[in-house]
């Protein structure tokens, strides 16, 4: 990103150069494998040029640009794990784009593998926001790229991942931006090429940049339950520990906190506490093993493991017989601490450890070139079949990829038991259409485990699928919605054309017939008159809808004819149907962009969205549909989709000063149940000043209370206070506000 400004502040230019060559030796030792001195050479004279190429360019913090490339080449060395030519790439990664430096120059120093990489990480970038989808179109050409060269998109990994731990210099709008987009597009790439630990920092910066207080506040938790934390994980490990070490093993035992962005989404999506979700944390034994004995190692461990604590008998994972599509292998349990918690243990040999962590890097290592590139063929595959469907818009190639290749893969079985892997959520029906193209077309059911179920039966993992046909069936407009994945929803389009063309036919001949007795001209000129009279888009439209029999020709009464011309007046649009950048235009004006949200709320220009309830003192920012604008918190759950997908409709937006409005929110607390706490709660709301309240429910199971209050508040500090004086009632344990 060439996020670069043009000045040169009195700085100590020593120093500078001291500190550079400082990093630069830094990124030497990184670099692993034998340093050659053939490779340290290269290394050296990728630095001296692009040390040369961005020598006045100073980064938005007003650093020295060469920080940048010098960092991101270290990140692809040491936490990636990769090779002298992507720190070579990696180190001029943005000088064609940014600098005189050209391709050619590159190839002449460098040869063909760099520059092709340099060129794949130069088109990536050089895409210019200008529509909606520009966002699909910049992922399309990642993968593109990513299809040529995998080190194209693990250099982009770690430019975006050296981008976000750099994003403070940003302004609020950019770092909101960037955030939503490694949210949406690089995190789970990240996650797809088996790289959690850059998966998960993208994630957790995100959502730093997103939301800092949720961050710091889930940090400051983590870091205050840290010592009982640890103390439980070594009177855990104890029992383990010694039996290990009797048996002779090598081993490592590390006991981690989840990340804090997978403990805030799990307080999210389950709407639990953070202490519900800290009491979860998983420990990990990695074994020293000899390859040929590292599967007989992790089980063995496990058995250790179970000889003291009792497992949960539905989560057992065994990632080592049957690796994930990413090339994670581990084995992974549950089982029951003394204190009554369960704990996950997760077995692994070191080289598992190291897949897991660096991902296909990693598999490089070990197995080689060959292998990692055959690793890879399975989703180069599955991309370029995407890519050569000329049906589809770039949008929903993004919705379908991420379906196909980010969610994680179930296995099932065919009767004569052959594995196909599909992804999580695949139905019955994607199944069919996964075996053949004609089975899915005749699908009418299908047995799983010899259980009849309907088309749009959700498949588990290990389910066994026999596919029920009949030679009858036809595909179905609304078997769009019971598939995710894009090969069967292309399948389906595709029969549906075929339909639609078929239905052209008879609708063709309907109006040709009606035209003659019409004592009309059978020709094109006619054939449109009708088609702009009955607002149909165009000529097969009409006869499509004719022969659908959306339109009736037998009850329309017969229109004039004029020299073989039909005299028909062209029908008329009951809404608007101006295209969007036209309504855009109108609604932006000349505001500067950004909308001010003050006393007009009821204004039609805007509405405030009914999915997160935003208030004044919320972040927010302005949505804009063909129907107005809607107003959407930052935080809301649709917001990662909207902003990055669909970055030319967002306007900023801002609160005017205090008014007299009132807003609607909603609180959410659960505690102990006691005598008179629904009165005391009820107290305190009504007596909290200007608080109109407007339901309020509570109930009560076992002991425990879950209540409900919906109130009128004038802004976030307002319920804010309400919030915290909920807090302070002894029995409450938990006060979170409703976002929908
Ligand atoms: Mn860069």
């Amino acid at each position: 990103m060439p996020d670069t400004v043009e000045q040169m502040p009195a700085i100590d230019l020593e120093a500078e150069k001291e500190q550079i060559l400082r990093r630069y030796r830094g990124l030497l030792r990184s670099v692993r494998g034998e340093r050659t001195s053939e490779n340290t050479g290269l290394i050296r004279k990728a630095f001296n040029i692009a040390m040369e190429a961005h020598k006045d360019q100073r980064r938005k913090s007003g650093e020295p640009y060469i920080y940048h490339p010098i960092a991101v080449a270290r990140i692809c060395a040491e936490e990636i794990g990769l090779g002298v030519t992507s720190v070579v790439a990696a180190l001029l990664h943005d000088t064609v784009e940014d600098t005189d430096l050209t391709l050619e120059d590159v190839r002449d120093v460098f040869g063909d593998t760099v520059a092709t990489i340099i060129d794949g990480l130069t088109k990536i970038s050089g895409v210019n926001w200008q529509t909606d989808s520009m966002q699909a179109e910049n992922f399309r050409k990642v993968l593109l790229t990513l299809a040529q060269d995998v080190r194209v998109i693990l250099i982009k990994l770690a430019d975006r991942l050296h981008n976000m731990r750099t994003l403070e210099s940003m302004s609020r709008e950019k770092q909101l931006k960037i955030a939503s987009e490694t949210l949406f597009l690089y995190a789970p790439l990240a996650h797809r090429l088996g790289l959690y630990g850059i998966k998960s920092e993208l994630e957790d910066l995100s959502l730093r940049a997103k939301e800092p207080e949720v961050y710091h506040d889930i940090e400051h938790r983590l870091k205050k339950g840290e010592t009982v934390r640890r103390r439980f994980i070594s009177r855990f490990i104890l029992p383990i520990r010694q039996a290990l070490e009797k048996e002779d093993f090598d081993f490592e035992i590390k006991g981690r906190p989840k990340s804090i962005y997978s403990i805030w989404q799990k307080m999210q999506t389950k709407h639990v506490t953070f202490d519900e979700v800290y009491d979860l944390f998983a420990v990990r034994i990695i074994v020293d093993s000899k390859p040929e004995l590292e599967k007989a190692d992790c089980w063995k461990v496990y058995s250790i493991v179970t000889d003291y604590y009792q497992p949960s008998p539905d989560r057992l994972r065994d990632w080592i017989s049957m690796p994930k599509a990413n090339g994670y292998e581990s084995l992974h349990t549950t089982v029951m601490s003394p204190g009554g918690k369960w704990v996950e243990v997760q077995i692994r040999s070191r080289r598992m450890d190291e897949v897991a962590e660096m991902g296909l890097a990693a598999h490089y290592r070990y197995k080689g070139e060959e292998e990692h590139v055959h690793a890879m063929e399975g989703m180069l595959n599955k991309i370029r079949e995407m890519l050569s469907d000329p049906g589809s818009n770039a949008l929903d190639f993004v919705q379908d990829f991420k379906l196909n290749l980010f969610n994680d893969v179930i296995m099932v079985f065919t009767p004569k038991g052959e594995m196909r892997n599909l992804p999580v959520g695949a139905t019955a029906l994607d199944f069919a259409f996964d075996i053949h193209s004609q089975i899915g077309r005749r699908c009418i059911g299908a047995k799983v485990n010899h259980k009849l179920v309907p088309l749009s039966h959700p498949l588990r993992n290990g389910d066994q699928v026999e596919v029920i046909t009949s030679r009858k069936q036809q595909p179905k407009a609304e078997w769009l919605n019971y598939v995710v994945t894009a090969s069967a929803r292309h399948k389906i389009k595709q029969a549906l054309r075929e339909q639609k063309g078929k239905l052209a036919i008879v609708g063709k001949e309907a109006v040709q017939h009606k035209l003659r007795a019409w004592g009309a001209k059978v020709n094109d000129e006619n054939v449109n008159i009708l088609a702009d009279h009955l607002l149909a888009t165009s000529a097969t439209d009409l006869y499509w809808k004719i022969a659908r029999e959306r339109f009736n020709l037998e009850t329309m009464a017969p229109p004039p004819v004029k020299n073989g011309r039909l005299v028909l007046p062209k029908g008329v649009r009951p809404k608007d149907e101006r295209p969007l950048e036209e309504i855009v235009g109108e609604i932006r004006g000349t505001a500067g962009g950004t909308l001010t949200i003050g006393d007009d709320v009821q204004n039609m220009e805007y509405k405030l969205s009914p999915c997160c309830h935003p208030i004044p003192g919320d972040d927010v920012f302005g949505f804009i549909t063909p129907e107005g604008i809607r107003i959407h918190r930052v935080n809301c759950p649709n917001a990662v989709q909207l902003m990055s997908n669909f970055a030319m409709r967002i306007v900023k937006a801002r609160w005017k000063g205090k008014d007299s409005v009132e807003f609607l929110a909603g609180i959410q607390f659960s505690g102990i149940d006691a005598v008179g706490l629904v009165n005391r709660i009820t107290n305190i709301i009504s007596h909290e000043s200007n608080v109109n309240m407007r339901s309020i429910s509570f109930e009560s199971k076992d002991g425990i209370f879950e209540g409900k209050v919906m109130a009128y508040v004038h802004d976030a500090e307002h319920l804010h206070s309400l919030v915290e004086k909920l807090r302070s009632v002894p029995e409450v344990r938990s006060v979170e506000r409703i976002d929908h």
